[in-house]
């Protein structure tokens, strides 16, 4: 049996990433994957165009127990560097929000590069890992095609949502095994089931505020078959909304101010006539709630509670249910950090035992953080295991 010096469980992007990095040492490396060909997260990533990194990239745009972990990693591999990375591979960016970069020559692209970088690493597809021991000084990992041994293991498996595209919680079995601790997986970055809109708004788009927690999200929201998603929804899933999310739906203006002046200078329009001038006319409507009564005719107080529905609308945390780990883009939870080393990867309690990219307790906002903590992370590995 060909023994090698480093095995990489995954063939995703950090597993790729890391089998570059353990390639340029001349280490003898095999990347063990299930699927058929590497890096199909990498390939679906930002719908075929690759959010590949995000200049705004640093430990407050990640969650999980600790979120310091990710400082050293990403205090190794800047944005900067990754868009080096791509230039040697000649492929270009394009900026679709301030920092926000996406590969002009889309995710096929950039899993070509990984893969040329990989050149002489031996990938072995259609190869499920079942578990890993350490026996005699040496790895042993057991899959459906038999044994393979080696010095070091780097555990790229990723995580467990988006399943259509093969995935295990295989990482955080052997993790266990070794003794770390998991913190529960959930979905995140996706939408949220609730039960408080129409259904008839499915289709609507809007750009709103969501505060969660502290924090203010500015972005869009689209009214779904099930509740809410979007891009701002989406921020929102990553994060803890233990005290439930609000929603402005009318970000930047006074809404109850400007319905108030309503009365006075357009006093004959109804109330959804005068929202649709901020919102989409299928959102007005809602909001009007079926009252046809001229904004003239109305008291304040009646104007005052529609505009507060309107600016801050409140659903508790009990009311959320994430929809789900099947659509969404990441998972909270994994291998906690707790015993790994933020400055090698490697575990605390095996020596030799890698953990890189989703696998672990971390996990990014949306923008391309996600890859970027992928690539960071994985070439930290590479330079150790
Ligand atoms: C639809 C979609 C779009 C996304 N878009 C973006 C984006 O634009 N920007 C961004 O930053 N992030 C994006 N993400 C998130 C990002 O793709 C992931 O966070 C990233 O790929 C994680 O890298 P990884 O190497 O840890 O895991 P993965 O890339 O998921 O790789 C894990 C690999 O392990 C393999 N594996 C798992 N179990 C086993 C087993 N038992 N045996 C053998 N092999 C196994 C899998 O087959 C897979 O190839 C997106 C995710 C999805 C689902």
């Amino acid at each position: 049996m060909k023994k090698y010096d480093v095995i990489i469980i995954g063939g995703g992007a950090a597993g790729m990433m890391a089998a570059a990095g353990l390639a340029q040492r001349g280490r003898r490396v095999a990347v063990l994957d299930m699927g058929t060909t590497p890096g199909r997260k990498v390939a679906a990533s930002g719908g075929g165009r690759c959010n590949i990194t995000n200049m705004n990239a640093n430990h407050t745009r990640y969650f999980g127990e600790n979120v310091n972990f990710v400082r050293s990693a990403l205090a190794n591999t800047k944005p900067g560097d990754i868009l080096d990375w791509m230039t040697t591979h000649n492929l270009s960016v394009t900026e679709k929000a301030p920092g926000q970069y996406f590969c002009v020559q889309g995710a096929d692209a950039v899993v070509a590069a990984l893969m040329d970088d990989a050149d002489g690493v031996d990938i072995k597809y259609e190869t499920v890992v079942q578990d890993a021991e350490f026996i005699n000084n040496q790895f042993t990992i057991q899959t459906n095609r038999g044994n393979f041994i080696a010095d070091s293991v780097i555990i790229a498996s990723g995580g467990t949502s988006f399943g259509v595209l093969g995935v295990s919680d295989v990482g955080h079995k052997i993790a266990k095994k070794f003794g770390h601790k998991i913190i529960p997986l959930r979905p995140a970055l996706c939408g949220m089931a609730v039960q408080d809109f129409d259904p008839d708004l499915a289709g609507v788009t809007t750009e709103v505020e969501i505060k969660v927690g502290r924090e203010i999200i500015a972005d869009s929201l689209l009214f779904t078959h099930f509740g809410i998603g979007g891009p701002a929804v989406y921020r929102a899933s990553v994060r803890d909304f233990d005290d439930g999310i609000m929603i402005n739906f009318c970000p930047g203006k006074d809404i109850a101010q400007i319905m108030r002046d309503a009365k006075r200078t357009m006093g004959k329009k109804s109330v959804a006539g005068v929202l649709e001038l901020y919102m989409p006319r299928r959102l007005a409507r809602y909001f009007a709630q079926n009252d046809e009564r001229r904004i003239a005719d109305m008291p304040d107080k009646d104007i005052l509670k529609i505009a507060n529905s309107v600016s801050q609308f409140k659903i508790d945390a009990g009311n959320i249910k994430l929809h789900n780990l099947q659509s969404a883009e990441v998972v909270r939870g994994g291998v906690s950090t707790d015993k790994i080393s933020s400055k090698t990867m490697e575990s605390q309690l095996q020596p030799g035992l890698f953990f890189v990219g989703e696998v672990l307790d971390i996990a990014g906002d949306l923008g391309g953080f996600n890859l970027h903590w992928a690539w960071a992370s994985a070439r930290v590995a590479a330079k150790y295991a």
